[in-house]
């Protein structure tokens, strides 16, 4: 069978699948009109974007700085829990759509290339998951946000941290989920000694107490204390 007789077929199947099952905006569930992808026009238009990356002293940075020396900070949309731009995040960590997380850091991205956030810095390095957890989900989100990232930024995505310990952040208070989390990363001593590494940008899906990305740094710290970290996630809390 031909390609051509093939692509033709795939064709007919994604409009089959369009008429039958039509791609909904996953943040407020109506039909997907052509040219959307993830979320509709109007969503996009409203969404609480932070605009972090126009102000290096901006609230998300003044937050982590108290924890962890840093060179810049920024996130995509504010985090709240009952707002509907929530689902974003939920429906890609927990409801098997990671094609939502990509689509977004995709566009974030190219948001941030002209601004010069990337600038600088030499690898993309994603917040790891426990392994367990990855089998189970099957993806780690940060990951699938690093790649999209790259792809934009031509940056490469690194392997210099490892996730240890599998105890639940979820029903922790803040200040045990920091102490928790310490304990939590490490980084890969071979990895990290590459002497042209010395900026990273350190990625995750969301950003609330702050907590997992400190012990990050801190283990990135304790390989390479001259090392420049910089971090960038999808959503943040902003009550700080
Ligand atoms: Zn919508």
């Amino acid at each position: 069978m031909s390609g051509g007789i093939l692509s033709e077929i795939k064709r007919w199947g994604n409009d089959l699948l369009r008429i039958f099952f039509p791609p909904v905006c996953h943040v407020c569930g109506k039909p997907l009109v052509e040219g959307e992808c993830i979320i509709c026009l109007e969503c996009d238009m409203k969404m609480p974007r932070t605009m972090y990356h126009t102000d290096p002293d901006n609230p998300l940075y003044y937050k982590l700085i108290g924890h962890s020396r840093l060179e810049r900070a920024t996130a995509m949309f504010g985090y709240v829990r009952e707002n509907p731009y929530a689902a974003l995040i939920t429906r890609a960590k927990y409801d098997g759509h990671p094609e939502i997380v990509d689509n977004l850091a995709e566009r974030y991205a190219r948001e941030l290339l002209p601004a010069g956030f990337f600038d600088g810095i030499d690898l993309l390095q994603p917040v790891p998951m426990f392994r367990w957890k990855k089998v189970k989900r099957g993806y780690n989100q940060a990951e699938i946000i690093a790649d999209a990232i790259s792809r934009v930024s031509g940056i490469g995505v690194g392997n210099l941290l490892v996730a240890r310990s599998h105890t639940s952040q979820t029903k922790k208070s803040s200040y045990q989920r920091l102490l928790n989390a310490r304990n939590i990363y490490s980084a890969v001593p071979e990895a990290i000694k590459d002497p042209g590494l010395q900026h990273v940008l350190l990625i995750d899906d969301v950003i609330t107490t702050g907590a997992t990305i400190v012990s990050c740094c801190e283990a990135l710290y304790r390989e390479r204390p001259t090392m420049k970290i910089s971090v960038l996630t999808l959503a943040a809390t902003q009550s700080f």
